[in-house]
């Protein structure tokens, strides 16, 4: 198990990381089933702009509709997917309908981004790259709407390889985000060398910046160091208003967290950004 799925403490997933342990693999059978029978489904969370509040994008976030234990969270079943085998079909369903999603809403109107997580093992998948030129092709969706997320953690387990799968990438067009950045075991040498155009800074650093002058300080030099690198900043975890206007202040591009949105499933953020996008044209954009 990750170290994440660790943090998120017991899950009914947690039981035992025994392949042959019985509950496990009623589990993984389980997922395989649900990937076929199109129990996953994506929810979506904003991502905008720091200083105007425009919405810039969205990230794609997995759920698993279990029919007997409901909405599963992804700590809870991605960890199970990775072990089982189950994380290739698992990522090239969320691309589809992720891109799917950014086709509608393009052919809606509004030019959006989608952002997909892709774990260590997509990272290392020689044939990703091919099958994302495939599928961008496939929705009509440039290239450069779709930012891929990958942690520093996916990276070094084989850094080679996963600079030779974010070098196509890069080549393709799409965009690449370190997620939870500050939190893995990168090093700085590495991630120098990586075509990547964004950081994102861990929550657990930016939900404490308005209390701790630590964590203030970690986000102030992340925002700087990648500037001085030529990335974009993210923040993920944003939850109210106090934390916006401190990241603002140090130069952060752009915003996730609670206080903008929730991840909501596809229908409601359509609903979401109609509401904001007035908000926004009503004039100097607070949060909601
Ligand atoms: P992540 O990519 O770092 O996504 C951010 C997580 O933080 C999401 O949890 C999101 O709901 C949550 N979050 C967002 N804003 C706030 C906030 O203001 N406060 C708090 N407390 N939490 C916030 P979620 O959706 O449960 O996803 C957890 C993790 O599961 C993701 O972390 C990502 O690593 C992984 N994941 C999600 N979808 C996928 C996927 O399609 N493929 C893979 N491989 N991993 C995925
Ligand atoms: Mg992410
Ligand atoms: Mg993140
Ligand atoms: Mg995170």
């Amino acid at each position: 198990y990750t170290a994440k799925a660790r943090r998120t403490g017991y899950t009914i997933f947690d039981h035992s990381q025994d392949s042959t342990d019985p509950r496990r693999l009623t589990l993984a059978g389980d997922l395989r089933r649900g990937i076929d029978q199109g129990q996953l489904l994506l929810y979506y969370q904003p991502k905008v702009d720091a200083r105007t509040g425009a919405v810039l994008g969205a990230e794609a976030l997995v759920r698993w509709r279990h029919p007997e234990y409901g909405l599963i969270p992804p700590d809870d079943f991605i960890p199970l997917a990775e072990h089982t085998g189950l994380i290739g079909p698992l990522t090239r369903f969320v691309l589809a309908e992720a891109l799917r999603q950014a086709r509608a809403w393009r052919d809606a109107g509004h030019e959006l981004g989608v952002a997909v997580n892709v774990s260590a093992h997509g990272l290392l998948d020689l044939a990703l790259p091919v099958e994302i030129a495939a599928l961008l092709e496939h929705c009509g969706v440039p290239a450069r709407l779709l930012t891929v997320e990958i942690t520093e953690t996916a990276i070094m387990t084989d850094p080679e390889r996963a600079l030779r799968v974010v070098r196509e990438l890069h080549t393709l067009g799409v965009r690449l985000s370190i997620d939870d950045f500050g939190t893995g075991y990168s090093s700085l040498a590495y991630l120098k060398n990586l075509p990547v155009q964004e950081l994102k800074i861990d929550r657990s650093f930016v939900s404490g910046m308005t209390t701790s002058d630590r964590d203030a300080v970690i986000v102030r030099s992340t925002v700087d160091l990648g500037h001085n690198l030529g990335l974009r900043v993210v923040a993920e975890g944003v939850e109210d208003d106090a934390t916006w206007r401190q990241l603002d202040a140090a130069g952060c591009d752009a915003l996730q967290g609670y206080h903008i949105s929730r991840p909501v499933a596809a229908d409601e953020f359509g609903t979401w950004l109609a509401g904001w996008d007035r908000t926004a044209a009503a004039g100097p954009v607070t949060a909601a």
